[in-house]
């Protein structure tokens, strides 16, 4: 397809990244090679100095999975884009491609708890402090978590557990009044129902293990920049970025590379250099088998969530749900301005009764599997308290932002009519 910016979000779930040529396969090549033969040392030097462009490792870059991150990028409205070999290693490159030891984040406190430990105890480990915030903050208790050492805020769109909304506008204004980028992981809404770049995000991650491959499939990560920030303006505060790279022959990326490559470029040269955490061709090919039909299924999620969502805020054995496609949810009229066309299939609530009715519930359901995982084309569901948090007493839990009685339900593809029919016979039996 001709690589233009003109066609829409649907049409380039499809085809785009990808443009072949006379006689070329339709559908990508699958490049399962880890190296790549040239004429002479001097060709392959050339790569090496990034003087041109190839290929000759695929721990740094791969045909496949530069295919698959230039869909994602024209998905996200970028100008450059990686995979990375699962959401975790995405967020760390995106924030450890800025931020060195005695510098500092901030965080929207309600995020994937994954990411929480990784800011909060290992990154710490590495000398980069954070100091996180309630989504909900004012402008004056957002502009007061900086320091002088900030390189970089976090958040999620629509965050995993708690399916709080961000005000993105919120964050990169804060973030760009202190000269550093906002960061938004936009795993949950995926760009069908979110572009975050649009809203004044610099660089957009995501874990593709969930609705962007869809199946359960394949663990991955993609890094997208939006090529606006301007690191040149800001340089005493991104030396990595803003003076020469001695591991890289001298050259500095921001001169090189401009604002539209440089983080991406510097994130591969090094970052995937040094830690190599990459996804593998046959993964990114699943990965956009997933991607082609990314826009039809979150329509779907979005359509079966929001019909769960209504049947449980009317049940009288659910004390409260959690969806902010209700018009009565706290994060109702933030959604209307950001997530236009829904948000997502996942749906937290709390049945009453507590921590046993929950788990009882849950073992009383035929279509919903018990999982960790969410943003699948099967439904799935969870209940923190009786697994992920259970060593956890009910005090512990509420001190932790998860009730005893809530259930994390995501809401797969099946009909919406069976999905409420199956959670009808379960609240039935309990
Ligand atoms: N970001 C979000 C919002 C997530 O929900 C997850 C995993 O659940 C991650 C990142 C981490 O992704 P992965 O499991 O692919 O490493």
């Amino acid at each position: 397809m001709d690589q233009s910016s003109k066609y829409s979000i649907n049409t380039l779930c499809v085809q785009g990244g990808y443009a072949p040529g006379n006689g070329e396969p339709r559908q990508i090549p699958i490049v399962q090679s880890t190296t790549f033969k040239y004429d002479s040392s001097d060709d392959m030097g050339k790569l090496f100095d990034l003087q041109a462009s190839g290929y000759f490792y695929s721990r740094l870059q791969n045909p496949t999975c530069d295919t698959v991150a230039a869909k994602i990028t024209e998905l996200e409205g970028g100008t450059a884009g990686m995979l990375t070999g699962s959401g975790q290693a995405a967020n760390f490159f995106a924030l450890f491609n800025i931020c060195n030891a005695g510098d500092h984040i901030v965080s929207s406190s309600s995020i994937y708890g994954g990411t929480f430990n990784l800011i909060s105890v290992t990154m710490a480990k590495m000398g980069i402090t954070a100091t996180f915030v309630s989504p909900d903050c004012t402008e004056e208790e957002l502009n007061a978590a900086f320091q002088p050492n900030t390189k970089a805020v976090f958040g999620e769109t629509i965050a995993n557990p708690a399916l709080t909304v961000l005000d993105i506008e919120k964050f990169a204004n804060a973030a760009h009044a202190h000269g550093v980028p906002l960061i938004v992981d936009n795993t949950f809404a995926t760009p069908v129902n979110c572009r975050p770049i649009e809203w004044g995000a610099d660089i957009v991650t995501h874990s593709t293990t969930k609705y962007m491959d869809g199946h359960g499939a394949t663990l991955g990560g993609a890094i997208v920049d939006g090529g606006k920030f301007d690191w040149m303006a800001h340089a005493d505060k991104f030396p990595g970025l803003c003076t020469p790279d001695d591991s890289y022959h001298g050259i500095t990326y921001a001169e090189h590379f401009g604002k539209e490559g440089a983080f991406i470029t510097k994130a591969t040269a090094q970052l995937m250099r040094d830690f190599g955490c990459v996804q593998s061709p046959i993964n990114a090919y699943m990965l956009n088998l997933g991607l082609e039909s990314l826009h039809v299924r979150m329509a779907r999620h979005c359509e079966n969530g929001q019909a769960v969502a209504e049947f449980l805020a009317s049940h009288p054995k659910i004390a409260y749900v959690n969806y902010c496609g209700l018009p009565g949810d706290k994060y109702h009229a933030v959604a209307e301005k950001y997530l236009p066309n829904g948000s997502c299939g996942v749906v937290s609530f709390g049945v009453k009764g507590g921590r046993e009715a929950a788990a009882a519930f849950m073992g009383h359901l035929k279509i919903a599997a018990i999982e960790t995982h969410v943003a699948d084309a099967r439904t799935c569901c969870l209940h923190p308290a009786s697994s992920t948090h259970r060593q956890m007493n009910d005090e512990q839990l509420i001190a932790a932002g998860v009730q005893p009685d809530l259930v994390r339900m995501s809401c797969g593809l099946e009909d919406k009519n069976d999905l409420i029919h199956d959670i009808a016979q379960a609240l039935d039996q309990i």
